[in-house]
């Protein structure tokens, strides 16, 4: 169960990363996150997640963000972490 795996302290950060939407969906106290207390990235994506999770629900009448816009944020963080695209910049 993915939600029992986050609970491990020795997870790495794609790990962590990997369960990170469904910790959000689930309302985890993510400020005691084992991870986060050990790893200042994680930490500041975690806050990135939080302003734009806070934003998105301004934005929109619901309560919870759309499957659509964690697929978005996902892929915003591989995309980071990957390569750059050499000229697919362009919009
Ligand atoms: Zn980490």
């Amino acid at each position: 169960m993915i939600v029992m795996r986050a609970m491990d302290k020795t997870m790495t950060c794609a790990e962590f990363q990997d369960v990170l939407p469904e910790l959000f969906e689930a309302h985890s106290d993510l400020s005691g996150h084992e991870h986060l207390k050990s790893c200042e990235n994680c930490a500041a994506l975690v806050r990135d997640l939080e302003y734009i999770a806070s934003q998105a629900r301004l934005l929109l009448p619901i309560h919870d963000p759309s499957p659509a816009v964690w697929d978005n944020i996902q892929q915003a963080i591989r995309q980071d972490k990957a390569e750059p695209p050499a000229t697919a910049t362009q919009k």
